[in-house]
């Protein structure tokens, strides 16, 4: 059997909800995925991908459109080096700067320190409004990834 993950993740990779906040987000969560398996916030100790697992389809360019998918696993690769603490990175198609975090990943996927991570949620989509929602609990931004395992 395979499993589905819904990881919200902040846009900013370095960002940590304080442990009133990220009760109050998953306490939200459980409100809107009564079915789920379990629903918590696990902090890393470094950043990480949050990619969409066997969804994982492709990456282009932001700016151009360009496909990147070959160059992008060497990118990842000098990235994960460092541990992902620098994700600068000058697009090789159109020479613009920007950040591995923002390129268009075919899936959502994102890098981040600490996600809110429902497990099984017996749903596969999250309304904006519901999003909103649990990102003015937890206090950020966040980017919805759903990896499927
Ligand atoms: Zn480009």
């Amino acid at each position: 059997m395979s499993d589905n993950y819904l990881h919200l993740v902040s846009s900013d990779p370095l960002w940590q909800p304080d442990e009133t906040a990220a009760e109050a987000a998953v306490g939200i969560a459980r409100g809107l995925f009564p079915q789920a398996e379990h629903i918590g916030v696990a902090y890393k100790e470094g950043v990480t991908f949050f990619d969409a697992g066997a969804n994982t389809e492709s990456v282009h360019c932001a700016f151009c459109g360009g496909d990147l998918e070959d160059w992008w696993g060497d990118a990842m690769g000098q990235a994960a080096a460092s541990d992902f603490s620098n994700l600068t990175i000058v697009t090789p198609c159109c020479g613009k700067s920007t950040s591995l975090n923002d390129l268009s990943y075919g899936w959502p996927a994102a890098f981040g320190t600490c996600a809110l991570t429902v497990v099984n949620p017996g749903a596969t989509s999250l309304g904006a409004d519901q999003l909103r929602r649990i990102e003015l609990a937890i206090g950020s931004p966040l980017k919805a990834i759903w990896q499927h395992l």
